[in-house]
């Protein structure tokens, strides 16, 4: 057989305006696809009914049937990915590997071991920028170090945008060059030990008129006024480049919003420690409650908060919460009930479809106070006064909450203005011991 070259997919579960396969298919060498479930990163997901884990089954059953109209295929192994390597380039003369930039800390240990790896057998391995337009150190300030604060960034990221032009890569129009094979076999949800989930997966196509909408509408959680991408962008399901172009054209606080999702990409790549520890080292020493019932509770939508409830009741049954929800749960958690932000941050990261480690980290510190963010610690939610701005007809919290003023509903599990001082005094005691 001739040598081939593979190209491997990730995060970016797409054939059109995919860039690494786009590079692949223009190699010269016949490309064959591949994916691998991950035995490492599916072992971590604590439910074996997981809707993320079903769509990408799904979607990759799409992109099989896709590449097998033009007679190729793709391959798909289950393990560790640095074990499988080893067994498919036993198996096939393969000549190059071609993915996609992956950024976090377990992906860049992971892609590490395969290039060494590769490396060993003479095996070139090339990799791309895909799911950002700009990545790693393309965004810092003017003496080359990182930003810590948005706006800037969004500035001297929007200033960029302008300069440069957005490249297209159109994979779809070089299937010719794919390996001729027979199908390959498919991998049953079963065999990777999930079973299928009925949670219903937003829309692939982004909504022009809620986007054109979207500055007016997005912070009113009752109603659709977001795109509910988010899935979509952690799998690389929608092209990242094209929506950015709408987005430009549209709405420039929709075009923002994205802007918020590399920003927190690059805090993630420049400032790895807050994988698990504050931001800012002073929030270090708070004196966390801990209360285990009352972070049952708030994960059941049980506080007798309304606003806060609704949130984790939509969270719970749908895979999604409205980003104003998802900023006044979690501040409700760090900040009423004083409990540690990881722990919210690894309950969301359970339940989340569009679960993405940097944003939901970005939010969760932001939420806690420890984050990256000029705003003060002392700015706690009022769920009262958010409830009345941005639920003013209770439309979020009926929907959610079925017998909301009825005897069946909990009564408040703290009160808020209590609630809001203690915070303040175990928040103030920590960064003033940091001090000393
Ligand atoms: P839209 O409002 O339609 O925005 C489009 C896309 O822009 C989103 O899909 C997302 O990719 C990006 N985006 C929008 N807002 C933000 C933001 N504030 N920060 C970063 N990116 C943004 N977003 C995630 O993608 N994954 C997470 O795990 C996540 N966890 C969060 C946890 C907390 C505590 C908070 C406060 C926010 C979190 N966000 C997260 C950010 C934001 O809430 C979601 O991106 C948004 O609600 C997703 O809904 P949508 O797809 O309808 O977004």
């Amino acid at each position: 057989m001739d040598r081939i070259a593979l190209f491997w997919f990730r995060r970016d579960l797409r054939l059109h305006d995919n860039h690494g396969l786009y590079q692949a298919l223009k190699s010269g060498l016949p490309v064959l696809p591949l994916f691998i479930f991950d035995t490492t990163l599916l072992s971590q997901l604590p439910d074996r009914v997981d809707a993320r884990v079903g769509f990408i089954h799904q979607t990759l059953s799409y992109i099989k049937k896709q590449l097998e109209v033009h007679g190729s295929s793709l391959l798909i192994r289950t393990g560790i990915p640095v074990e499988i390597f080893k067994k498919i380039i036993r198996e096939y003369p393969v000549g190059e590997v071609y993915t996609n930039h992956d950024y976090e800390p377990y992906a860049l240990e992971r892609d590490n071991r395969v290039a060494d790896l590769l490396n060993q057998h003479n095996i070139a391995f090339h990799t791309f920028k895909d799911q950002l337009i700009f990545e790693k150190n393309e965004i810092l300030k003017d003496d080359g170090t990182p930003y810590t604060v948005f706006t800037p960034y969004s500035k001297k990221w929007i200033r960029t945008f302008k300069e440069s032009s957005l490249p297209t890569y159109p994979s779809e129009k070089l299937f010719s060059r794919l390996t001729r094979t027979e199908p390959l076999r498919n991998i049953k949800l079963e065999e990777i030990g999930f079973k299928p989930s009925q949670m219903p997966i937003p829309e692939t196509q982004p909504d022009r008129e809620l986007i054109k909408n979207y500055d007016k509408n997005r912070n009113f959680p009752g109603f659709r006024s977001t795109t509910r991408l988010g899935i979509h962008l952690r799998f690389g399901t929608i092209s990242l480049r094209r929506l950015i172009r709408t987005a430009s054209k549209l709405n420039a606080t929709f075009l923002n919003e994205l802007i918020w999702r590399e920003f927190y990409m690059a805090i993630l790549w420049h400032f790895p420690h807050v994988v698990d520890q504050p931001f800012k080292p002073a929030y270090a020493n708070i004196n966390w409650r801990n209360n285990e019932k009352e972070f049952k509770k708030w994960c059941l939508g049980q506080t007798g908060y309304p606003i806060v409830d609704a949130g984790m009741r939509e969270l719970n049954a749908t895979g999604f919460m409205h980003n104003r929800a998802r900023m006044i749960t979690a501040s409700f958690l760090t900040k009423h009930l004083l409990i540690d932000w990881r722990w919210g941050e690894q309950y969301f990261a359970d339940k989340l479809l569009d679960y993405e480690l940097s944003s939901n980290n970005g939010g969760w510190q932001w939420a806690s106070g420890s984050g990256c963010d000029a705003a003060p610690y002392f700015r706690i939610f009022n769920p009262w006064l958010q409830t009345k701005k941005f639920d003013p007809d209770l439309k979020y919290i009926r929907k959610w909450i079925p017998e909301f003023n009825t005897p069946d509903y909990p009564q408040p599990i703290v009160e808020h203005s209590g609630a809001r001082e203690r915070a303040l005094q175990a928040y103030k005691k920590a960064l003033d011991a940091s001090k000393t």
